[in-house]
Formats: C-alpha cells, sequence, structure tokens
C-alpha cells in the first residue's frame, strides 16, 4: 500500500484568546480531514517530544525515520545541497547573513532590513566576485551561503545566531571568527568596505558568517526504512532534507513555501509520485510561515486551503488504498510566534479499506511505523 505524509509545517498552535481558545486548525473548514477522520484516527502527539529541538529539521528527520545519532548539526549543509551543490570532504559551508548595525556597531537586524530586494541581488552579485578563497552562494533576500576549504578553527568557533543577538556588539560576535581564519578576516575586511555604499540613516550593512558545517553523511532513506520515497516541498531546508536522504525531490515552478503557494501544482506533483513510489512526503510551509508573523487568520485559511485544493481532489481521484498521515512537525504558537514542544493534530486513516481501523499513535515511532509498515495482505 502507498503511503502519504501531508506535513502541515508548524500545525499545532495555542489556544487563540480572540476566538475563546480555538486554534487555527481548529478554526479551520476542514471537512476532507473530517472524513479520514472518520474513517481513521485523531491523536495529539508532540513530535520532538524532550530531546531534540522543536524545529523543522529535527522534527521532519524523525518523522522520515532517521535516528538522532545522524541529526546534522545545523542547517547550512543541507541548504546547500538544496541549491543541487554539494561539496567535498575537504570544505566546508558557512550560512551568511546580510545584517545591519547601528553607529555604536549594535546588531539592529539580522535581515537586511531596509534593503530593497533589489540592492540585496546586486550585493550578492558584487560579493560573488570578490574572493577567490570563499565561494558566495546568494539564496534568496538576506540568505546566503559560503563555501571555503575545510578548517577545524573555524568548524569549532561558535558564532551566536544573527536572531538571537540583536541589540549586541556586531564586532564582539565575530570577533573569534575572524581570528580563526586569516581569509575569512581578509574576506570581511574587503565585504565590509564594499558594502559602505548601501549605509544609510545610522546604519551600517555587514556579512555575518555564522553555523560553519562539513559534509554530514545520512544514511538514504531507503537503507532506513526499505523502501524508496519522494519528497514535494519547495522550502529549503526541506528540500535539502530529502535529497540527503536520497528521495526524488521534483522542481517546483509555482510554489513560493508560503501561504500564497500554489497548492494545486503541489497535488499534481504528488500524484505523480506516487504513481512511482510507495512513500511520499508533501510538505506545506505556509501554516508555519504565517504563525511566526502571529497571522492566525492566515494560518487558519491555508489549513482551509490544504483541505479544498489538495485533500479533497487527492481523495476524490485517488483508486487504491493508501495510508494517510497528516501532521505538523513541531507546534508554532501564533501567540508567541515560536516553535514549542506542546503536541499538534496527527490524523491516521487508510483510504479505500473494508473497515475502519484503530491505530494507537501516541508517539512520532507509531507515526514512523504506521508509514513504513508492510502491506497488508489484502491491501
Ligand atoms: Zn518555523
Amino acid at each position: 500500500m502507498t503511503s502519504l505524509i501531508i506535513l502541515i509545517d508548524g500545525l499545532g498552535d495555542d489556544p487563540i484568546p480572540a476566538w475563546n481558545g480555538l486554534t487555527p486548525f481548529d478554526r479551520s473548514y476542514h471537512p476532507a480531514m473530517d472524513r479520514l477522520i472518520k474513517e481513521g484516527n485523531l491523536n495529539h502527539v508532540s513530535i520532538c517530544e524532550k530531546d531534540v529541538v522543536p524545529g523543522s529539521l529535527t522534527c521532519i528527520l524523525r518523522l522520515l525515520g532517521v535516528p538522532k545519532e545522524f541529526f546534522p548539526g545545523n542547517r547550512a549543509y543541507l541548504e546547500l545541497l538544496a541549491q543541487n551543490r554539494d561539496i567535498s570532504e575537504y570544505e566546508m559551508v558557512l550560512r551568511c547573513n546580510v545584517i545591519s548595525q547601528d553607529s555604536s556597531g549594535r546588531l539592529v537586524s539580522f535581515n537586511g532590513m531596509g534593503l530593497t530586494s533589489r540592492e540585496a541581488e546586486e550585493m550578492a552579485k558584487a560579493v560573488s566576485s570578490l574572493s577567490p578563497d570563499i565561494e558566495f552562494i546568494h539564496l534568496s533576500g538576506y540568505r546566503n551561503l559560503l563555501v571555503m576549504d575545510r578548517s577545524e578553527a573555524v568548524l569549532q568557533v561558535q558564532t551566536a545566531p544573527p536572531h538571537e543577538s540583536m541589540g549586541l556588539p556586531v564586532e564582539e560576535l565575530l570577533s573569534e571568527l575572524k581570528e580563526a581564519s586569516l581569509s575569512m578576516r581578509v574576506f570581511m575586511q574587503e565585504t565590509d568596505a564594499m558594502l559602505q555604499r548601501y549605509n544609510r540613516n545610522d546604519l551600517v550593512y555587514r556579512l555575518y558568517p555564522w553555523g560553519a558545517s562539513c559534509r554530514t553523511e545520512i544514511p538514504s532513506f531507503e537503507t532506513l526504512n526499505g523502501l524508496q520515497g519522494a519528497l514535494v516541498c519547495q522550502t529549503e531546508i526541506v528540500r535539502g532534507i530529502g535529497k540527503a536522504l536520497k528521495m526524488e525531490v521534483p522542481e517546483l515552478s509555482y510554489c513560493t513555501a508560503d501561504i500564497d503557494t500554489n497548492v494545486r501544482e503541489k497535488l499534481a506533483v504528488t500524484h505523480d509520485m506516487l504513481k512511482k513510489y510507495p512513500f511520499v512526503m508533501t510538505h506545506f510551509n505556509g501554516t508555519d510561515e504565517a504563525a511566526h508573523r502571529h497571522d492566525y487568520e492566515g494560518k487558519a485559511d491555508f489549513i482551509s486551503r490544504i483541505d479544498k485544493e489538495f485533500l479533497e481532489p487527492l481523495l476524490d481521484n485517488s483508486e487504491s488504498p493508501m495510508r494517510i498521515v497528516i501532521c505538523g512537525d513541531h507546534v508554532t504558537s501564533s501567540v508567541t510566534g515560536k516553535h514549542t514542544r506542546g503536541k499538534g493534530p496527527v490524523i491516521t486513516a487508510e483510504t479505500k479499506c473494508m473497515a475502519k481501523k484503530n491505530f494507537a499513535i501516541n508517539t512520532y515511532r507509531d507515526i514512523v511505523k504506521f508509514l513504513m509498515k508492510e502491506s497488508d495482505v489484502n491491501g
């Protein structure tokens, strides 16, 4: 039997006071999900439990059957894979934000606030051709990656993530990294000089490299679970997970990784993948983004859209039995805008089966077991 997991990023939420304590999932209109709950079960589970951080990287790896000892230390390497780029064991990759600091040198924004997207592109182009030792890869907006020769000294530096360092002196935050590598120090001096033309309103724009990581080998999805699979998603880090696990990660043309994504394209591609593979994960990121923006209405509307534009036609058009899980990776609270360890809804069902079955889904292990289990003889 084919297994499909529809991963709605940050699906769980806190009770919304303006809605008398309902969550965006409660509040959304989801008759197709209700149909599945009727055929199967609705449970509430914390995927991260108490032992891993409540983030997409860790929780999605977990739902794909990857044991904790194979979790990569940070995201840079997976973001690189998502760009269809890889590194050798003699290289490393760092994340690199465009940040701004005030006249006293304190970190004011971790995301190049105030720059237009055109300026960010232009800046990236100028920086790309700067250093023969450091390759600059522009992802989007303020987000970039640096690829350079592997240096144990740099890998050991724990530069604080910029989004957790607001108000702190930038020079101090970066000093350890600069001391660890001469080519890094030269690169930062040159980019500091080059970015001066963007200064305005007493703000100075700079590059902020952090989170160095090297090549991480993760066993393939097939090795771990005994079946091949595909991952349908647009979010970079999740695409990187799929590639690291050697799953098929099809290109999408109209998806945005936010609530304005093209749900119908995801449906069409999911259909294709279900014909090719016994396991498919389709990921929707807009729910998480909306919750980070405290936009609980946007989150609920997006859940309704997934139900109407993805799940309903999927159920109506599938002829053969299918094992379906709908869940989030972690809870994203629209109240605080943050990820939490709380429990989120998990829907499990086997469609087109003779009788309703009860599955005990109490932990993430039960979800993985449900998705990966051998087909019953009767389908
Ligand atoms: Zn998030």
